[in-house]
């Protein structure tokens, strides 16, 4: 690691057999502030191990990204879909002799950075950030484990390794790209990530389109005849009914996501052991120089993928319930911007503090970016809560 620190006698637990084009910690590019390394652990155990120490990752319990966290118990919140996520993309690591440390690590902090509401509570807030530089989760989620952390004593936010700082910054735009360093050089140069952020990428994929559609339907929002459509549903509705004719509803959806899970799981593996056979990359670095992602599903899969991702758009995304949320959540989220950006007194006293200080160093898009990072913050139901506080004559606390 880049450390000038003294090297010590390590105790590492038996690992599994990494392949050469896998993220090994030996050749990491390291910590922004460099410190010893773990005993007992690897660079990358130790990553997840302060990413789920963090305050942001248990803030994920109270975020939801299509269904808002008090329509019921049983619909996934952002820390069940990351656990999701983590699940399948470990699975797929180890098979492939990939680091699973680093991939978990990546999954559980890839949503890290999602405001309230989903995607509503990103476009409102986006829409807010308009004058000052705008807000995209992906980086959102980076400056969460950078800067807003703020737990440790030798350094601010959780100090992760360059690797997973990569994984977690998914996408990013040219303009914002400039201004990240080292985890931005990529967007510029036109490289990939390591193979483990590559593969979250697609494990994200994987878990919510899947959930998304066992969620719809307990909401009674879509319905298993309308999902008969979609290819890749009927391809696995139809052998379960025929070996099982009377299940109930549930055990009907359950059946079909988990054959639907298993073969876009398959697919991938094989697809992108197939392309790393090819490109042969001899290291990171080698992964890193390809035109392409070598992780990927093949053609037909990827087409399947995308006929349901229209049918959840045309469907679950836009349909008049969930429309209805996304409006509400907007405003919700547009009010309360504008109130703390109008009147900075009616924030908590460390924030106001913030707020003077950066302000004195930027100007007024840094008072929009402490607000921005205050709001992203918030769980949906503190957000409702904060709401009815600011604007609710009838809750004066
Ligand atoms: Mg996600």
């Amino acid at each position: 690691m880049g450390s000038d620190l003294p090297p010590r006698t390590r105790h590492l637990p038996p690992g599994p057999q990494l392949a050469v084009h896998a993220a090994h910690e030996h050749n990491s590019r390291g910590r922004r502030h460099p410190e010893a390394p773990p005993n007992y652990r690897s660079e990358f155990q130790r990553d997840r191990d302060r990413i789920i120490h963090s305050t942001g990752f248990r803030r994920l319990e109270y975020k939801t990204q299509v269904f808002v966290n008090h329509e019921g118990d049983l619909f996934r919140t952002r820390l069940t879909h990351s656990l999701e996520v983590a699940q399948i993309a470990r699975s797929v690591a180890r098979v492939m002799g990939l680091n699973e440390d680093l991939t978990e690590a990546i999954a559980l902090a890839h949503d890290l950075g999602h405001t309230p509401f989903g995607h509503a509570g990103q476009d409102a807030l986006n829409d807010c950030m308009r004058d000052y530089g705008g807000f995209e989760h992906n980086i959102q989620s980076l400056r969460v484990v950078d800067e807003l952390e703020t737990r440790y004593a030798e350094f601010p936010g959780l100090n992760l390794t360059f690797e997973t700082r990569e994984g977690i910054l998914k996408h990013c735009s040219q303009k914002n790209a400039r201004q990240l360093g080292d985890v931005g050089e990529r967007f510029l140069i036109d490289h990939q990530p390591s193979l483990e952020a590559q593969l979250n990428n697609l494990a994200d994929e994987i878990a919510y389109n899947n959930h998304d559609v066992d969620d719809g339907v307990r909401a009674g929002l879509i319905g298993i005849e309308q999902l008969r459509g979609v290819k890749l549903f009927a391809e696995h509705y139809e052998p379960v009914m025929r070996r099982h004719p009377n299940l109930s509803e549930r055990q009907i959806v359950h059946e079909v996501i988990r054959r639907m899970i298993n073969h876009l799981v398959v697919d991938l593996i094989e697809t992108s052991r197939n392309r790393i056979a090819a490109a042969a990359p001899a290291d990171i670095e080698g992964v890193r120089r390809q035109p392409e992602p070598l992780m990927s599903f093949s053609p037909q899969v990827q087409a399947d993928n995308l006929e349901l991702k229209r049918f959840l758009r045309q469907h679950l995304y836009r349909h008049y319930r969930v429309h209805r949320m996304s409006v509400k959540a907007r405003r919700l989220i547009g009010s309360l911007f504008h109130a703390y950006m109008d009147d900075i007194g009616l924030l908590p006293h460390e924030y106001q503090e913030i707020v003077r200080q950066r302000e004195a160093e930027g100007g007024v898009e840094r008072r929009a970016r402490v607000v921005a990072d205050y709001i992203a913050g918030m769980t949906d139901r503190y957000a409702i809560g904060e709401h009815a506080r600011l604007f609710d004559p009838a809750t004066l606390s």
